[in-house]
This record gives structure tokens, C-alpha cells and sequence, in this order.
């Protein structure tokens, strides 16, 4: 992928509209097979959501390949404008919710890839707000995602209704860390406006009693021990047990350092 290093740093802020699951990113990944199985005949009756045919979530890491994915069909991806125009805000939201497939009304309690083989997990917007730590652990590398959005005045008219494909644009590149860049999307490459992912859960975090937000990697792997543990697994072989206690022990040292210096520094002033 080749990146427009004109990023802008002090632009406009980027924020999800103030609503459970805004971010959607599990609709792009999680619960969607390549073609769309999950939606079976549903597909031939519905019309297509904003984001599928314009928008990629990208992930990046030091290091390593680039990934893309698509988003389900029925994903509909809106951006809104603040009025003078120095903001976004993204909702995205499925276009068929009501009559969604059993995968995703179970999504994240109860996550896998068939009827007879479940298995709940944290939800890839919590994994990815839960710090770097726990990715580098859980991963064995750290994560930044962001929505692509293909540049093309079709993709802006879509996504943002009721504005100027113009003006949509040239609101995008002015929102901080908003940047462009080239993407090879099978054999073509294209121009995308990527905008990086916020990682504030605040009202955003789909929650319940069996998904929390990740706080640190101890309660996150009570609460997920059998997800968590294929992970590790898989990353490390034998050794994962050693990983795991390691981490914890790690992170576990630097609360309590913070704490000290948070006492110290409290006494002081
Ligand atoms: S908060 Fe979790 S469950 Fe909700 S849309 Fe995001 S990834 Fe999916
Ligand atoms: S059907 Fe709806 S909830 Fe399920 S993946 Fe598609 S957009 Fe998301």
C-alpha cells in the first residue's frame, strides 16, 4: 500500500455516533464469510448497504502484510458533518437488523462458525480498544485499523447523503490523521481516503453481562479462557502458558508503578 504522507495533524476530530455497535467493524470480518453465506436467500431480496460496494476496513501492523476486508452487503456506512464542517462522525448500522441471520444476533455472546461449534470471544472493536499489551499477547503484534473509503465522487454521495460529493471530500482530508493512499484490491490498485478507527467505547462497545470491555489481560482471559487460549496456542505452541504468565506479571508490575508514582506525585503537589 502505498501512503500519502500529507496527513493532517490538527485538523478536525473523528468520533462514531454516540449509539451501541456505531463502529461496525464486525460486520466486515467476524461474522462474514467471503461470499456473504451467512445472509443466505436474504441476499437476493435486499438492497445493498452504503459501505459494502466503497468501504474496506483496513489493518495495519509494524511489519507485517497489510490486511483488507470487505463488509457484508447490507452495511450501511454514513458519515455526517458537523455545520461548520470541522467534524465526523461515522454510524454504521446493519440495513437489515430485524431479520439478521442467527450469527450476528448471537454476536459476540456467542461467536463461531457453525450451529454445532461455538465459542464466545471478546468483539474484534474491544480486542481492538483493549491496548497494546493485550494485542501484542493475544497477536503477537500491535493493530491500527481504518475505514477506507474509495476516493471517487460515487463512494462520497453514498456514504455521505445529502452532501456534495465535493464537499464531502474535502471535509474528510481536513479531520487529523485522516490521510490517502493507494490500495491493490485484487489485481487493481485504487485510491482510498482512510480514516483511522477511534478508540473510545464509550456508549459505542456492544456490552453485557458477558462482554465487558477488556481492562486487563488477566480479566480478559477469565472471561474468555477457551478463545483466549486457542489464540496463544497457535502463536506460541508450548511455551503459550509461560507467555500468558509472563504478560500478566508485566502488566500487572507497571499498574503498580503507576500507582506508586501517582501517590508519590499526589503528595507532592
Ligand atoms: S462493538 Fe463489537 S459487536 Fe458491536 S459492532 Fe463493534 S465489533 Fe461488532
Ligand atoms: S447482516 Fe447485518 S449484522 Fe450481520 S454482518 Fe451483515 S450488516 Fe452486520
Amino acid at each position: 500500500m502505498a501512503i500519502d504522507c500529507d496527513i493532517n495533524k490538527s485538523g478536525g476530530a473523528i468520533a462514531f455516533a454516540e449509539s451501541m455497535c456505531s463502529d461496525g467493524m464486525c460486520c466486515f470480518t467476524c461474522v462474514v464469510p467471503a461470499d456473504n453465506g451467512h445472509v443466505g436467500f436474504l441476499r437476493y431480496f435486499w438492497k445493498r448497504g452504503t459501505g459494502s460496494l466503497y468501504v474496506k476496513l483496513l489493518v495495519t501492523s509494524k511489519g507485517r502484510k497489510d490486511e483488507i476486508y470487505n463488509s457484508c452487503k447490507f452495511l450501511n456506512f454514513l458519515g455526517s458533518t458537523n455545520t461548520a464542517n470541522t467534524s465526523l462522525t461515522m454510524d454504521l448500522r446493519c440495513g437489515i437488523y430485524k431479520r439478521r441471520p442467527y450469527q450476528c444476533m448471537g454476536y459476540p455472546d456467542i461467536a463461531g462458525e457453525s450451529p454445532d461449534y461455538k465459542i464466545s470471544g471478546p468483539c474484534l472493536f474491544n480486542e481492538y480498544t483493549a491496548g497494546s499489551t493485550y494485542q501484542k499477547l493475544v497477536y503477537k503484534r500491535e493493530w491500527q485499523a481504518f475505514y477506507a473509503i474509495q476516493d471517487q465522487a460515487k463512494a462520497f454521495l453514498s456514504v455521505f447523503p445529502g452532501e456534495t460529493a465535493l464537499s464531502a471530500r474535502e471535509t474528510l482530508l481536513r479531520i487529523t490523521g485522516v490521510r490517502k493512499a493507494t490500495i491493490a484490491v485484487g489485481k487493481k490498485e485504487l485510491d482510498y481516503i482512510l480514516i483511522p478507527i477511534p478508540k473510545k467505547t464509550k456508549n459505542v462497545l456492544y456490552l453485557s453481562e458477558d462482554h465487558e470491555p477488556i481492562t486487563t489481560i488477566r480479566q480478559a482471559y477469565c472471561c474468555w479462557e477457551e478463545k483466549i487460549q486457542k489464540n496463544l496456542q497457535n502463536h506460541y505452541g508450548e511455551e503459550w502458558e509461560t507467555q500468558l504468565k509472563n504478560a500478566i506479571e508485566m502488566e500487572e508490575n507497571d499498574a503498580s508503578k503507576r500507582s506508586d508514582e501517582d501517590t508519590a506525585c499526589n503528595a507532592e503537589c
